[in-house]
């Protein structure tokens, strides 16, 4: 299998040094191993993303010289596709509808318990629901998302494996050597899969392309460490393949936090226009 790798921006800010380097990571090992580099739009929440940032990305990435194969995938035209694969998991029974708002959420939620995200444990409320109850619900327009029964899910799972742990294969861009690591999927809780606004989830979408797509290494932040564990739980569901993780270095700002998109003084747009160049870029992310 052709080695794949690829870069999955959501389109929802300006691309800062962080992304850079992960761009550039991705796209050096894709070189390297004379693979393909791949450039997924990840736009599935339509109320965030902004056509002016597909173009960003398009244009920092061409400025940084990274290559892409074509056509591009953008997650906002596939939402059928994700659509079918959620309903796989409704079928096994795996999912449930929440009608719960973001504040009965907080309100009822353990103090504390955040999953890796910081957003609240979800407290079960709606987790069994009678029929008829969320016939009536569902009759009366209440939008709800489809929230992962993680219980179920873990039962389910285990069968699967056949009593085998649920882990990923990390590897070291430098040498390729191994790490197994256990998903602990548990610590996000009942999940949101299907979101109440659009026919996906991130985690969802992710996994369905890094699939089809035939991505063999999936190379992204350490921030996104924790979240490998719940796709790889849905990988086993769905029966799809697992690629391989090389989660990398965050690059921090002076106060020693992740940079993030608000963050205008490293957008990749703001350093070109104040005249750096490629290089400058390369120096400030330490890449080497
Ligand atoms: N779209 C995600 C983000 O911008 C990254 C997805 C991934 O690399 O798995 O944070």
């Amino acid at each position: 299998m052709t080695p794949t790798f690829r870069f999955a921006p959501s389109p929802n800010g300006e691309l800062h040094l962080g992304h850079a380097l992960s761009a550039l990571d991705g796209f050096s090992q894709a070189q390297k191993r004379g693979g393909k580099f791949l450039l997924r739009i990840e736009d599935i929440d339509t109320a965030r993303c902004r056509e002016q940032f597909v173009a960003g990305i398009f244009e920092d990435l061409a400025w940084l010289g990274a290559t892409w194969e074509q056509p591009v995938l953008r997650q906002s035209r596939h939402f059928p596709f994700y659509r079918a694969m959620a309903a796989k998991l409704e079928a096994m029974g795996l999912l449930y509808p929440c009608f719960a708002t973001r504040t009965e959420i907080q309100s009822s939620a353990q103090p504390g318990a955040a999953d890796p995200d910081g957003a609240p444990i979800y407290p079960g409320l709606h987790k069994r629901l009678s029929h008829a109850e969320i016939a009536d619900r569902k009759a009366a327009g209440q939008p709800f998302a489809l929230r992962i029964d993680s219980d179920r899910a873990s039962e389910a799972v285990a069968e699967k494996l056949n009593g085998r742990a649920l882990s990923w294969r990390e590897y070291d861009p430098a040498d390729d050597a191994i790490t197994m690591q256990i998903a602990t999927p548990e610590v996000w809780g009942d999940a949101v899969i299907v979101r109440k606004d659009f026919p996906a989830s991130y985690h969802l979408a992710v996994v369905c392309d890094d699939a089809r797509q035939d991505v063999t290494h999936v190379t992204r932040g350490a921030d996104l460490f924790q979240a490998t564990s719940l796709q790889r739980l849905l990988q086993v569901l769905l029966d799809l393949p697992e690629p391989l993780y090389a989660h990398h270095r965050l690059l921090m700002d002076d106060t020693g936090r992740k940079l993030s998109k608000s963050d205008a003084d490293t957008s990749l747009k703001a350093l070109r226009g104040a005249g750096a160049t490629p290089e400058d870029v390369r120096r400030m992310a330490q890449i080497v």
